[in-house]
């Protein structure tokens, strides 16, 4: 009988089982472009900067965050693992591709098609996920500053690839801000922040002033979420939803942005 059949089947879910993370942690999913080297050159991305295709990834990631109301800036809160990182990882997907004539009118898509994997990290506190934060940003300063000077000796100076990397073996921070001001003639810090800092995307509620005492409570500083009602966590929900998705290249290191917006990580 099919019933029966069914049932000799039905053991294959359990495979399905061991996919929930930690509880009680704050769960980052990061995407990444696959294969991304390839797809600049195919399309022949402005380098080391192409500001339409970051636009597109921030248009690709706000509409994520608007279609999924459960995504803080942290990326959510879930129990279920490869849903979350599936569902974010190619709702994202989707986007990108549906955006792309509106940043490259002037390119058509071939295959491959872009795609993006995803990854999934519990961080148990606060401090973790600003940890976590920090480094992803710091990780861009070096980047930009590495890339910036890079590409500024091979598109201004007229150094091969090569060349341009032996000169900046074993170079710091200050001799690259050196060498971009006295060969090029450029200000690192004058450099577009979208660059500099990435992009932050988040929910904006009325932001809290800086010093006013209710700042220090409302942040915890471990991860344990408040017990709440159902009607409470309905309210939550409706004002999530309505509330504006915006992108913002700040600083996340410091505390300030933080202190400013209580309602993300608490
Ligand atoms: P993988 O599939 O392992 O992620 P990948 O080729 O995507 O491989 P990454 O380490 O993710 O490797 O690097 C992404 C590449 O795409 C980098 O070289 C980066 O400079 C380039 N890139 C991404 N966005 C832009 C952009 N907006 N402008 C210029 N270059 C970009
Ligand atoms: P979730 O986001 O949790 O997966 P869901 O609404 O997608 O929620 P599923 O349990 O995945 O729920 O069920 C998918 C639904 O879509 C089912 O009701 C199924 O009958 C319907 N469905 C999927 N594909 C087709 C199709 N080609 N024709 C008609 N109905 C379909
Ligand atoms: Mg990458
Ligand atoms: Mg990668
Ligand atoms: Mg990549
Ligand atoms: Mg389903
Ligand atoms: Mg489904």
């Amino acid at each position: 009988r099919t019933h029966e059949l069914f049932l000799s089947f039905e053991y294959v879910k359990q495979f399905e089982q061991s996919d929930s993370l930690l509880p009680n942690t704050w769960i980052v999913i990061r995407i990444d472009g696959r294969g991304f080297t390839k797809l600049c050159a195919k399309y022949k991305f402005e380098k080391p900067n192409d500001r339409r295709a970051l636009d597109l990834m921030n248009a690709a990631a706000k509409a994520v965050m608007t279609e999924l109301p459960d995504i803080t800036i942290a990326y959510g809160v879930s129990d279920e693992y490869s849903k979350l990182i599936t569902t974010i990882a190619s709702t994202f997907t989707s986007y990108y591709i549906h955006f792309w004539p509106t940043y490259f009118p002037e390119t058509t898509l071939t295959p491959p098609l872009p795609s993006f994997d995803g990854r999934a990290v519990c961080y148990p506190s606060v401090q973790n996920l600003r940890d976590y934060m920090s480094w992803r940003q710091v990780d861009c300063h070096i980047n930009n500053l590495y890339n910036t000077t890079f590409w500024s000796l091979i598109q201004l100076g007229g150094y091969d690839a090569k060349e341009a990397e032996k000169f900046l073996a074993g170079t710091l921070s200050a001799d690259k801000n050196e060498i971009l001001f006295s060969k090029f003639k450029i200000n690192y810090n004058n450099e577009p922040e979208i660059y500099k800092k990435g992009s932050i995307i988040f929910r904006e509620y009325e932001l809290v002033e800086p010093g006013s005492h209710n700042v220090a409570e409302t942040i915890d500083h471990v991860a344990e979420p408040v017990k709440q009602s159902k009607t409470q966590d309905e309210n939550d929900k409706k004002r999530r939803n309505k509330a504006r998705v915006i992108i913002e290249h700040l600083d996340i290191i410091k505390d300030d942005f933080w202190d400013r917006r209580p309602w993300l990580l608490s």
